[in-house]
Parts: structure tokens; C-alpha cells; sequence
């Protein structure tokens, strides 16, 4: 088990490779671990990020087979069966650190942020559910000067919507909530489709 701090430097070095062009030699040679993970897995963190095609979880950590536990979903939303799938891998594994990813420019955000301008009733109902967690994260910015501002309010509303999910995740669930008693630790971050980086939002975890 790998606990959360060095789970998350792990996480950062592998980004940071990303950045620069690089692969580690693990990631690179990752297919001769196929065989031995049969026996099992014990992912070292746990990643709620977006479906969105140019965020995939292990090419922009630079990580390998059986190393994250990822749950993609358009808007990185969490619904029930996100909840199920972290508390699924930290008590079957025993993973200590979960990161919400959201992303720049992220088409879930630009749906939601569409709908409160200018709505629309033939929406699908199945997008709608989606749009309806995201709302609560970018309504507010209606009264700022912020609603103006597009890409500024995409912008601050991608951010909101990761602390959203944050608090989500560590207030919706007994079973998360009691292990951050046990070093579990559950960070927001934010990947940007311009550079390649991730920016991890303060991880302390009383921040909210
Ligand atoms: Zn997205």
C-alpha cells in the first residue's frame, strides 16, 4: 500500500514527464506486468475524471497497467455509481488517495453553462442528469460580473465543479468519510488541455 503523499508525488512526477515528452521506463514496458497482475491489483490512486478523449488518466500521469483506478464521466460528475466505484477501490484495495480531475475547456461545463444562458427544453433527458450536477457549481456565478466573461466563467466554473465533486466525494459517503480518519485523502486538480500539466488544488484536508 502506497500512502497518500507519496501517491500524490508519484502522480506529480508522472505528469511532469508528460510535460516534458517523456515516458518512464515502467510505463513504456508496462505489458510485461499483464501477466503477474492476474493474481490481482492494488492501484495507488484513484482518478474521477472526464471522458473527455484528450484527458486520458494514465497517458497524462504517465502511468501503467493495474496502477490507476480510473472512473471517467462526462463533467467528472458524481452520481451514486462514482461514489460506489471509489469506496469500491479504497476498501478493496486499499488506494489512499483520490484525485477529481477536470479539465479546461471541458464540453460538460460549456453544455452546462449553454443551458442556464439559453435554455433548452428538447435537451435529453440523460444529458440533463449530467447538466444537472454541474449547475449548482456555475449558477452562482450568475450574479458576478463573471457571467459575462465566457471563457473566464468556463474557466472558474471547471473549478468549481472539481471542488463540488471533492466535497461530494468526502461528504457522501459514511465509508470515505470515516477513512480520512485513515489517511485517506481526496484532492481536487485541474489539467490543462494548452499545456499538459495538471495543477493539483490545495490537498489539505480540511479545504473545501
Ligand atoms: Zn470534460
Amino acid at each position: 500500500m502506497i500512502d497518500a503523499v507519496s501517491a500524490l508525488t508519484r502522480l506529480q512526477e508522472g505528469n511532469m514527464r508528460f510535460v516534458k515528452g517523456l515516458r518512464s521506463v515502467e510505463t513504456m514496458m508496462t505489458h510485461v506486468k499483464r501477466e503477474e497482475l492476474t493474481e490481482g491489483q492494488e492501484p495507488f490512486a484513484v482518478i474521477l475524471g472526464c471522458s473527455d478523449s484528450r484527458v486520458p488518466a494514465e497517458i497524462v500521469f504517465d502511468q501503467g497497467l493495474g496502477d490507476l483506478f480510473v472512473i471517467r464521466v462526462a463533467g467528472n460528475v458524481v452520481a451514486p455509481s462514482q461514489i460506489g466505484s471509489v469506496e469500491f477501490a479504497v476498501s478493496q484495495f486499499k488506494t489512499r488517495l483520490v484525485i477529481v480531475l477536470g479539465h479546461s475547456q471541458c464540453g460538460a461545463i460549456c453544455a452546462t453553462v449553454e443551458q442556464l444562458k439559453r435554455p433548452n427544453n428538447e435537451q435529453s433527458q440523460n444529458i440533463k442528469a449530467i447538466v444537472d450536477r454541474i449547475r449548482p457549481s456555475v449558477e452562482p456565478f450568475k450574479a458576478t460580473e463573471l457571467w459575462n466573461d465566457e471563457e473566464a466563467l468556463v474557466e472558474q466554473s471547471v473549478r468549481a465543479n472539481v471542488r463540488a465533486s471533492v466535497n461530494q466525494l468526502k461528504h457522501g459517503s459514511m465509508l470515505l468519510e470515516s477513512l480520512s480518519d485513515d489517511d485517506l485523502l481526496i484532492v481536487g486538480a485541474e489539467y490543462s488541455l494548452e499545456t499538459g500539466e495538471v495543477v493539483f488544488f490545495d490537498g489539505l484536508p480540511e479545504e473545501n
